[in-house]
């Protein structure tokens, strides 16, 4: 039985004053005892989330991370440093980061590697474009985003996948739970195929548009374990409806 995961990722948004009241909306008396609940806030922030999250139950992720360790890489922020602030979690692939920083599968790859070496569990992000999916090929992406990312991995025990179909993403269209159950599917056939992943254990994510009024829905197919949420993780009603969804 997977448990069901549900985190918000809140992109390059937010200041203190936000981020203090955000969390004051989420942060409640006995913490969210079936589902794991993370946010994800730009790195500047961490640090406060995760004093402010302390002994709640709500856990914190990061965004991204560097492929490398430590070093010259001005600008980075490694994996080890991530968790020396207090994350568990950190996205990685996500498609803006793949858009606007042209991160390819090798490079993803890398910091899949450097987070499950600094002890991080790595949200690995998945999913095609509006022609990709139109041109047939929406799996064949997906097959080759996730066995980039995860080649020649031995240990994977605390990876989550996330399926984000890019045309999905902010859009307000989201795949009807019939398409996100059969690319899951596929996504779960993928990983049993890999050395090393234990498929049937590996929580698989559903992100795109995922509102209050759609999470039910989603969340009662076989293969939906979660979400990652952008838009609907900047209101803490919002988002504490979809994590009630997640609870059943
Ligand atoms: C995301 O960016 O990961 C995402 C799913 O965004 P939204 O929920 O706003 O579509």
């Amino acid at each position: 039985m997977r448990k069901p995961l549900v985190m918000g990722n809140w992109k390059m948004h937010g200041s203190r004053a936000s981020v203090k009241q955000l969390l004051g909306g989420l942060v409640r008396e006995g913490g969210y005892p079936s589902v794991d609940v993370v946010v994800c806030p730009a790195f500047v922030h961490i640090p406060l989330a995760v004093s402010l999250c302390e002994g709640s139950g709500l856990g914190v992720g990061a965004q991204d991370c560097s492929h490398m360790a430590a070093g010259a890489y001005t600008g980075e922020v490694a994996a080890e440093m991530l968790v020396d602030s207090g994350c568990r979690w950190v996205i990685l692939g996500h498609s803006e980061r793949r858009q606007y920083h042209g991160e390819s599968d090798d490079m993803v790859a890398a910091k899949v590697a450097a987070a499950l070496a600094a002890g991080l569990a790595p949200v690995v992000c998945v999913g095609e474009t509006r022609d990709e999916r139109e041109a047939g090929e929406a799996q064949y992406t997906v097959a080759r985003q996730l066995q980039g990312a995860l080649r020649g991995q031995s240990n994977t025990r605390h990876l989550v996948v996330a399926y984000e179909p890019v045309w999905a993403i902010g859009t307000g269209l989201t795949a009807t739970p019939q398409e996100a159950q059969a690319m899951h599917a596929f996504i779960r056939e993928q990983l049993a195929d890999l050395k090393g992943v234990d498929a049937a254990a590996t929580r698989v994510l559903y992100g795109g548009s995922v509102k209050p009024d759609n999470a039910a829905e989603l969340f009662a197919e076989t293969d939906i374990d979660g979400a990652l949420v952008g838009g609907a993780s900047l209101d803490a009603q919002d988002f504490q409806a979809i994590v009630a969804a997640a609870r059943g």
